[in-house]
């Protein structure tokens, strides 16, 4: 459990994260989610005991992050911002650095290696890595030590598909073992692919946390915006939808469809297109610009 209670943080230019409060429990994601330049990365530095705090306190699994920095460093797996790792160590030194730091057998090196699908990169300079070759690394680095509490940055950015679809997989049987996971996206429709498991988001907006409301709450919340589906008969899908009365346009890859309620309406859609024998590939919410999503929901909260 990660315990996070009125902090305040900065880069000496006065604080840019202002009296956040949050709880983020086991078995439970916590997503912070907000437009760029919100805070996130800094909440999240400010959490792990990189950032120093200039009030508040962060507890770690009962530990007080600020009075046993090490002790409660131990508990948590950090995957920063920007795919760090050091760039003149080979893959295998990159992990076997941290290895000696947190007293890891080479067994689970190896192990890591393999789930990341980094063993011929093994000797390879980091730096040499290709973007998400580079972020598999510093995931396995964040996982080395079999942390409780995870703390991912934008984990699923620069990532190829079955990296993205093995490291949700990686959450949800962390998450079954009882661990905290939290992490970062500016991206609403991200948060899609985690409906139906407890997950908790927490808004922010010009460092502060706006909102936080449960993952279903909040796509019950989201009205009357377009949602794109991805089709193989367009023109058969905008007929179809139009008889059952939706507002539907043509897009050049599928069709729009704007809807009152998105959680309940997406899935009588997709059915109706799927017993007609029609294809959907991918349905996401068209690019809604963050801050409109925004201020629909802080005028909603009021
Ligand atoms: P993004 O989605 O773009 O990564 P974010 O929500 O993670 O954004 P932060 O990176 O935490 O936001 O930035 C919040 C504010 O803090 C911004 O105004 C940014 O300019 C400022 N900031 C971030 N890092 C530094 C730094 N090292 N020194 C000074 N100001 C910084």
């Amino acid at each position: 459990m990660l315990e996070v209670e009125n902090i305040s943080a900065g880069y000496g230019n006065g604080d840019v994260i202002k009296n956040l409060s949050f709880i983020a429990i086991g078995r439970e994601i916590y997503v912070l989610l907000g437009a760029n330049g919100a805070g996130k990365t800094t909440t999240f530095r400010a959490i792990t005991g990189i950032l120093p705090l200039s009030r508040g306190r962060v507890v770690v699994d009962g530990i007080d992050l600020w009075v046993e920095p090490e002790k409660a460093k131990r508990k948590i797996g950090y995957l920063p911002e920007g795919e760090r790792v050091y760039p003149d160590l080979t893959v295998y030194k990159n992990l076997r650095f941290f290895a000696r730091i947190y007293d890891v057998e080479e067994e689970r090196i190896n192990e890591l290696l393999r789930e990341f699908g980094l063993e011929r990169y093994r000797d390879t300079k980091a730096g040499y890595l290709s973007r998400g070759f580079r972020k598999r690394l510093a995931l396995a680095r964040a996982l080395l030590h079999n942390p409780n509490i995870l703390v991912l940055d934008e984990p699923f950015s620069n990532l190829d598909i079955p990296t993205v679809l093995s490291l949700r997989d990686k959450i949800f049987e962390m998450l079954e073992e009882g661990k905290t996971i939290l992490f970062s996206t500016h991206i609403l429709s991200e948060l899609q692919n985690f409906e139906g498991i407890r997950c908790r988001v927490g808004i922010m907006k010009e460092g502060k946390l706006i909102l936080e409301e449960r993952l279903e709450n909040l796509l019950n919340r989201i009205s009357n915006i377009e949602v794109l589906f991805k089709v193989d008969k367009k023109q058969q899908a905008r007929e179809l939808l139009k008889k059952f009365g939706y507002p539907v346009k043509m897009e050049s890859t599928g069709v729009a469809v704007r809807v009152s309620n998105y959680n309940e309406e997406t899935p009588a859609i997709m059915k109706i297109l799927l017993t007609q024998g029609i294809n959907v590939y991918e349905v996401k919410p068209k690019e809604t610009p963050i801050e409109k999503i925004f201020t629909e929901i802080t005028k909603r909260s009021e």
